[in-house]
């Protein structure tokens, strides 16, 4: 059993409250790291505000990046000192898993948003009793995670591993979306409705895929501005002009592929009236539960149009983000340019941050906060 310092939620909305807890000691299967840093994101405040079921008190994180300090007896997959990135859970036993389609695990809402352990189990305690960790499979606000080997991505030493955690879920989600899932080809049009971590991610893999026409959808005149820093050839900005009418006089009648990433249904069926014929739609904004939305089906019957969802960019997170640092490196994948650090004491700044728009992609340092 450890001490560690997190930042926990014991109330719909938070606040986050720094503690210190106990954290307990690996199981054969677990390694435990020490947090460096871990990213922000939207699904953190989604939890915070109770959008999602998730069970409170929790520590929550879950773009962890750090170093492997302590491994249970059974860890065949990384060793003492390793640098590795946290990324989502899955079980590896049901079909989906099986067949390799590891972001659709049937368990994947209880591994991710249960607050505990497969088996129902918890590691992280204080005075009063238990405390919900494994967020994500990692709950990583805190000095230390305790996490299955499954889910810890060993990335090499000489990347920055402060900056790394993100790629575990929003940077991964908007590059494996055009990479994986879309699989954008080079030549074609591609147009990302919403320009926050994911939308933006989104631009620069579709520059590293070889896209003719990258637009850039959004309504921060800022966010449009690094869009082109990133790789877009054109910007919409949706408050002035009919985005639907601007991406199809940009292509020449509709783009091959769009992407969603603002969680608003309006903007959905935006990016499906923007699609050419035959063009594909992916979806990897998340509504509140239970949200519908509608769309023209003669629209998309007589034009052969898919539409899909996409959870966590369809990849192989043990092979994928390894190739999202590798092009970090050689500089063709700069997610450094969305990023902002703070610290463990400024965790809710940070939230306001991000959700005012101010901050794109929030990482909050841990490593300052590790004891002697
Ligand atoms: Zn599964
Ligand atoms: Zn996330």
């Amino acid at each position: 059993m450890r001490e560690i310092k997190a930042a926990t939620i014991r109330r719909k909305g938070g606040p986050f409250q720094i503690e210190t807890l106990s954290l307990d000691e690996p199981r054969p299967d677990e390694v435990l790291v020490r947090v460096v840093a871990a990213g922000m994101c939207h699904t953190d405040m989604v939890a915070r505000d109770q959008l999602y079921d998730v069970p409170l008190p929790i520590v929550l994180g879950h773009e962890g990046s750090g170093v492997v300090e302590q491994v249970g007896g059974g860890v065949k997959k990384v060793t003492v000192g390793d640098h590795v990135v946290l990324t989502y859970m899955w079980c590896g036993h049901c079909k989906p898993c099986l067949r390799g389609d590891l972001t659709y695990c049937e368990n994947f809402y209880a591994l991710n948003f249960g607050g505990t352990r497969e088996d129902g189990s918890t590691a992280t305690r204080d005075a009063g009793g238990p405390i919900h960790d494994h967020f994500f499979g990692q709950s990583s606000f805190g000095t230390f995670a305790l996490i299955h080997e499954r889910n810890v991505i060993k990335v090499p030493k000489d990347a920055p591993l402060e900056l790394l955690g993100p790629l575990g879920c929003g940077i991964q989600t908007g590059a494996g979306a055009v990479m994986n899932a879309l699989k954008v080809n080079p030549g074609s049009s591609f147009a990302a409705f919403g320009g926050g971590a994911v939308g933006l991610s989104a631009v620069m893999a579709a520059r590293v895929a070889g896209a003719a026409i990258i637009i850039a959808v959004d309504v921060v005149p800022s966010r449009l501005a690094l869009a082109m820093e990133l790789g877009a050839t054109h910007t919409v900005n949706s408050r002035e002009t009919d985005p639907v009418e601007a991406v199809r006089e940009i292509t020449g009648g509709g783009a091959d592929f769009t992407l969603e990433s603002s969680g608003r249904p309006a903007v959905l069926r935006q990016a499906i009236d923007a699609l050419a014929i035959r063009g594909t739609c992916g979806i990897v904004g998340a509504p509140a539960l239970g949200t519908e939305a509608s769309f023209d089906v003669n629209g998309v019957m007589t034009t052969g149009k898919r539409i899909i969802g996409i959870i966590e960019g369809d990849g192989k997170p043990d092979l994928f983000i390894p190739a999202l640092v590798a092009l970090y490196t050689q500089g063709r994948f700069p997610f450094d340019k969305l990023v902002k650090f703070y610290t463990l004491e400024q965790i809710n700044q940070a939230a306001e941050d991000s959700e005012k728009g101010g901050t794109i992609k929030p990482i909050i340092r841990l490593e300052s906060q590790v004891e002697p």
